[in-house]
């Protein structure tokens, strides 16, 4: 059975293999960063002997791949990562448990997902040790070959040849599957797409989960399935639709069982719950050709905020295109890193998504069955629709459900949505009420995330909002992203017919007319000099030497499917182009050209 799942390992260490040095940011240790951290002067200095060769900032895919690569290239690697480490015992068992899903330590709430509100978006996503991966659906998808021939990336490389086996190794340190268990939800989509004449393009999504055989039951424990004996033990999915409660069942292949589970194996520390705060050149080098100071406080902290200071030689930005663009904005503004290129910010993509549903109050069958989006079709050659579901009992997202409600945004949408509502409490109001009341609404409800590889960006920016001039904020700019996607809601009516269901929209998209994402992309993105974009092809940030930025930020191009496994590829591709520690020349710095791995 656990041979039926064994993969080729991709590791090949360089150098002896090291024991794990700090698990967590109390470890106690000698080392000089420890040391300055109780006040001992920083920069400048010279002649330093750096803490680490490469620091990276966030521990997603971007950082995890980072991490493991690297310290397989002989290099001594720290991952510093805001949020917390969530064994699966520890994860919460409904979204109740508020404070232990949602991040926003301010408010005490520590958990692993986040919501940000801007005029133009909402944006979902993951915080931490092993980013994003944690809170995600565990939907691996390649996009289509298309998307390397438009944005600002087109023509820096051979995308299409160089990436081919780039998504290779990444599915397979992902343990990319087809899903083998079709829910109630899956099987709805299936007929709802048969009734629409597209069956043919129904298919079961590739997830990156630890599944026995189709038809075989989960709950298994078996000794590592996928890195030869190197990896932890796994057990296999009960198709329980957890997967973004985070899974509790080890099934999973989250990047703490992968990637950073590797890395942090073979040498490299990771730094839970520490939130960058500074990034500066050393010895006032403005090109970083000395290396850099990383300055850090404790994200869970209110009062003593544990402050550190910590040198390495290259830093690789892998917080997230929200994260990153954010740091990146707030170190450029106070003169930190000035050099970085004016482009940041600029191109960001939410993938044209729009989150609709349908309801069946009373349904027969647990819809919540199943992995979290276990199929998917194609109801024209531009829209994609998935079928997605919370595990049951996790019914906090209802408040955000409401009548779907179509037709032009602003108020002639919001009087239809209030004129829906009011006729369908006067029609049926028994059942109005139970499509609306929050209890349940998990097990009666298959979310349809949509998503249309149309080219559509925004631009975030550094400034003072009107009602807090106080301070500079990440600001939204530029023309809205339609919410309404006519294809989606008919589907949705398509669906809620054959259910007996009725159909539903997300309230920010009616009153605001601001669409959701859990896909945002772009804000540093590649480009062939400092005036397109804020990284060359390689992932080096313009304007310094040895700091790159691999993580969804660097994406050029709306992609039209889930990105968790484009931006490991895109961050394969990168660590390929940094030789092994023994041949570090630390001269790295961005060309404003094509480039090609030998
Ligand atoms: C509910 C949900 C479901 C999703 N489902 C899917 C799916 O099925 N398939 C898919 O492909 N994608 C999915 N996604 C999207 C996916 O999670 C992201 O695209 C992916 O995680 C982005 O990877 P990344 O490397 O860019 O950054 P992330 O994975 O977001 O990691 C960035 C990390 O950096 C940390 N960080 C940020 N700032 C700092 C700082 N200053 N200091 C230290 N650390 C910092 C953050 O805490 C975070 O852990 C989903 C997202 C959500 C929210
Ligand atoms: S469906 Fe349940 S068991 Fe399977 S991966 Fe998701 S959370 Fe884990």
């Amino acid at each position: 059975m656990a041979l039926h799942y064994a993969s080729k390992t991709a590791l090949t260490p360089t150098r002896a293999l090291q024991p794990v040095r700090y698990c967590a940011v109390d470890s106690p240790s000698l080392s000089r960063y420890d040391r300055e951290s109780r006040g001992a002067p920083a920069v400048p200095r010279q002649n330093v002997n750096w803490d680490f060769d490469f620091i990276v900032i966030g521990s997603g895919f971007g950082g995890s791949v980072s991490a493991h690569r690297l310290v397989e290239k002989g290099y001594q690697v720290a991952v510093m990562e805001m949020g917390r480490r969530w064994p699966p015992d520890n994860l919460p068992r409904t979204s109740w448990s508020i404070h232990r899903w949602f991040w926003r330590p301010g408010l005490a709430l520590r958990g692993f997902f986040n919501m940000r509100f801007f005029r133009h978006v909402t944006i979902l996503h993951g915080c931490a040790v092993g980013g994003g991966s944690i809170t995600y659906a565990c939907t691996l998808l390649r996009p289509p070959d298309k998307v390397w021939d438009n944005g600002y990336w087109a023509g820096l490389a051979d995308w299409k040849a160089e990436m081919a086996q780039h998504y290779d190794t990444a599915s397979r340190m992902l343990g990319v599957t087809e899903n083998k268990i079709l829910g109630p939800g899956d099987l709805l989509l299936k007929r709802a797409a048969e009734a629409a004449g597209v069956g043919n393009t129904f298919y079961r999504t590739s997830v990156g989960i630890f599944q026995s055989p189709e038809g075989q039951p989960g709950g298994q424990t078996f000794p590592d399935p996928f890195f030869g004996g190197e990896g932890p033990e796994r057990t296999t999915c009960i198709g329980c639709g957890g997967c973004m409660m985070g899974c509790r069942h080890g099934a999973k292949n989250t990047l703490d069982q992968n990637y950073l589970y590797l890395a942090e194996k073979h040498g490299a520390a990771v730094f839970p719950e520490t939130r960058v705060v500074d990034v500066r050149p050393l010895n006032s080098q403005p090109d970083g050709s000395d290396g850099y100071e990383v300055s850090t406080v404790k994200s869970t902290a209110w009062l003593n905020r544990h402050p550190r200071r910590f040198t390495c030689r290259a830093v690789v930005f892998s917080a997230s295109s929200l994260g990153t663009t954010e740091l990146l904005f707030r170190l450029k503004s106070k003169d930190s890193l000035p050099r970085v290129s004016d482009r940041l910010g600029k191109h960001i993509r939410t993938n044209s998504e729009s989150l609709i549903g349908v309801r069946v109050p009373g349904c027969s069958e647990d819809l919540s069955k199943g992995v979290a989006i276990g199929s998917g079709v194609y109801v024209d050659k531009h829209t994609h629709i998935e079928a997605v579901r919370y595990p049951s009992g996790s019914d906090a997202m209802s408040v955000w459900t409401t009548i779907l409600t179509g037709g032009r945004p602003g108020p002639e949408r919001i009087a239809l949505w209030l004129k829906n509502l009011l006729f369908s409490f006067l029609r049926h109001p028994i059942r109005t009420v139970r499509l609306l009341q929050p209890f349940g609404w998990a097990r009666e409800c298959i979310i349809l995330l949509c998503m249309q590889a149309l080219d559509a960006h925004i631009d975030m920016c550094w400034e003072r909002p009107w009602f807090w001039p106080f301070r500079k904020f990440l600001v939204s700019r530029g023309e809205k992203v339609p919410t309404y996607i006519p294809q989606a809601n008919e589907f949705a009516e398509k669906v809620a017919r054959l259910a007996g269901g009725t159909a539903v929209s997300m309230i920010p998209e009616i009153l605001f007319n601001i669409p959701g994402t859990a896909h945002c992309l772009g804000g540093c993105v590649i480009a062939d000099s400092a005036e397109n974009g804020v990284v060359d092809s390689r992932h080096r940030v313009f304007g310094y030497k040895n700091m790159y930025v691999c993580d969804g930020s660097v994406v050029a191009a709306n992609l039209g499917v889930n990105p968790s496994l484009t931006i490991t590829a895109l961050t394969e591709r990168a660590m390929r182009f940094i030789p092994p520690a023994s041949e570090a020349t630390w001269d790295e710095q961005p060309k404003g050209k094509r480039c090609q791995i030998a």
